[in-house]
């Protein structure tokens, strides 16, 4: 068997290797780097967990080794589809480079600009960036890539997916055809093969077995629900979500849920927040920081539950991950490879669960033809059954279950009507959860307008959905002798014109507004207009104002 020792890589850098605990090279690294040691073009066929980030970045270092960076002229560039993946790239650098003096700088959105702009002018060895990134630093004239030696292109597969691809042309073209290239795609599509024959020169073809397919350390189960309305779908596959979570018990020591869509993302994240599971939403459209801070919950074991669109997670490097969700089948066969790749890693057990409703038979088809076996179908957990159109599901302790509820009952229709606000809400709520990253404070009253028709004693998916609405609650000051329910429905946009006739519950609003301004106005009653007990402020020239 190859050992580290073997290949020639510099001595820096198997220190390096072996203060990680790593003892021999995965079948990657041990095929990859001979060849790119020999300064050779290579084409990995490799998706991630098979140990393919080292493969290209230990004979990167080595080749590096020698020779200094100019500024702006980076010496080798790898580019990653992702941001996420681009900073994994960086921190295996930083992990196998700490013993040399090689320096690296990190493109990608999110970061300012500045900053890394000043890195790169004063000149780095390794660029690491997403395609879209790197571009924009190169038209802002404040990069030059013909000093890179080595280019390496990872995960080119999703790249095509995310349509990169005529912005990866664009960047070979940039560099200098004499370069050396490192090629890694989990799969050969037709655009892949035709980029690697026009930028690859005589490649060396190095092919790993895909993980996923080999699947002995991942058990597989496929849960089919047949929702009793079409459009409670999405409901009753979050209540059957719960219920496998909870028959998982302690097996299930954390996990990633996949959803299509980022929207869905939100709504199940937030849906399985109410009921109590640690969980948070990871996607594109969050911001950076907030991604960032999530992944890192997650990796150290704070967060339980990662609820992740495909691109989010693509790629990621977390290697204690119990378990995957599929809440939805994966449009494209090969997603679900990569989604139940990301457990059973590093020869550890995984169990990947599909939820499938009868509308997914075409894509998972498409699966089980890719993996050319049927998805082992296990019956939906004892004890689950899906709640009917008509009330809400209720949080644990209370019974999941309203199959043949009484609709005549008392408070039937109520709960009819307050279900379907519900399911709005829970969608207000994703696209509110989104835009919020964005514009914090004015998204906030729809939700809140939405979770009024909620009755407070039915907290269902609903009333969870709204995140901010229970902090924004507990600030405003607490009316007195209100049953719960007006406590929800304090509103927590500034008070409207018409709001001004639930005098009871504007009191203390009142009060407030009288502390706020100090002196208390005499003799007009308790009908003071708002305006007057508005402060003035003198209108400021534009070109005075401060920034
Ligand atoms: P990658 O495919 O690059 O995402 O790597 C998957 C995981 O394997 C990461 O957690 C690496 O740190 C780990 N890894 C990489 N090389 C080795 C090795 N030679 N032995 C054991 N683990 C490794």
């Amino acid at each position: 068997m190859t050992k580290f020792s073997d290949l020639a890589l510099d001595p820096r850098v198997l220190q390096a290797v072996a203060e990680t605990g790593y003892e021999t090279p995965t079948p990657i690294q041990a095929q990859a780097i001979p060849h790119a040691l020999e300064g050779r073009d290579v084409l990995g066929i490799a998706q991630t967990g098979t140990g393919k980030t080292a493969s290209f970045t230990l004979p990167m270092i080595t080749l590096l080794g020698q020779g200094r960076a100019r500024a702006r002229m980076p010496r080798s560039l790898v580019l990653a589809p992702t941001r996420e993946l681009a900073a994994q790239v960086a921190e295996n650098f930083d992990t196998y480079a700490k013993h040399t003096r090689l320096t690296k700088a990190l493109l990608i959105g999110g970061v300012s600009f500045g900053e890394q702009d000043k890195l790169i002018d004063r000149g780095v060895d390794v660029l690491i960036a997403t395609p879209g990134r790197l571009l924009d630093h190169f038209e802002r004239g404040k990069l030059l890539l013909t000093g890179v030696q080595i280019m390496v292109v990872d995960e080119a597969d999703r790249m095509l997916d995310m349509g990169f691809i005529p912005d990866i042309e664009r960047i070979f073209q940039l560099t200098p055809f004499t370069r050396q290239t490192l090629f890694f795609s989990a799969t050969m599509a037709p655009e892949i093969e035709r980029i690697t024959n026009t930028f690859l020169h005589s490649p060396v073809r190095v092919e790993v077995a895909r993980q996923a397919t080999a699947g002995e350390n991942i058990t597989q189960r496929l849960v089919e629900l047949h929702p009793t309305r079409r459009d409670m779908g999405p409901k009753q596959k979050r209540e059957l979500l719960r219920r496998i979570i909870e028959t998982e018990a302690e097996a299930c020591t954390n996990a990633i849920i996949f959803c299509n869509r980022k929207t869905e993302v939100d709504i199940v994240a937030k849906s399985l927040k109410a009921y109590g599971f640690d969980a948070a939403p990871i996607h594109g459209d969050l911001e950076q920081s907030q991604r960032t801070k999530t992944l890192d919950g997650f990796r150290d074991g704070t967060l339980r539950f990662l609820v992740a669109s495909d691109v989010a997670a693509r790629g990621l490097d977390i290697p204690a991950v119990s378990h995957v969700f599929n809440f939805d089948v994966p449009s494209h066969a090969e997603d679900y490879v990569h989604r139940i790749g990301r457990t059973g890693r590093a020869g550890r057990k995984g169990t990947a669960y599909t939820l499938s409703t009868p509308s997914d038979e075409k894509y998972l088809a498409a699966i089980e033809s890719l993996l050319k076996m049927p998805l082992p179908r296990v019956p939906v957990p004892e004890g689950f059954i899906a709640s009917e159109t008509g009330e809400p599901d209720a949080p644990s302790g209370r019974s999941g279950s309203s199959r043949g509820g009484s609709r005549g009952g008392r408070g039937a229709p109520a709960a009819r009507e307050d279900d379907r606000s519900g399911e709005r809400a829970e969608r207000n709520a994703g696209r509110d959860g989104e835009r919020r990253t964005r514009k914090p404070r004015s998204e906030a009253a729809p939700v809140a307008e939405v979770t009024q028709a909620v009755p407070a004693a039915m907290p269902t998916d609903v009333q969870a959905a709204p995140e901010a609405a229970p902090r924004e609650v507990a600030a405003a000051p607490a009316p007195r002798n209100e049953e719960p329910r007006e406590t929800r429905q304090e509103p927590r946009r500034e008070p409207r014109r018409d709001d001004r006739r639930e005098d009871t519950r504007r009191e203390p609003r009142r009060d407030d507004r009288r502390e706020r301004n100090d002196a208390p106005v005499v003799g007009m009653g308790d009908h003071v207009p708002d305006f007057l007990l508005r402060g003035f402020k003198m209108p400021v020239a534009p070109d005075t104002a401060e920034g």
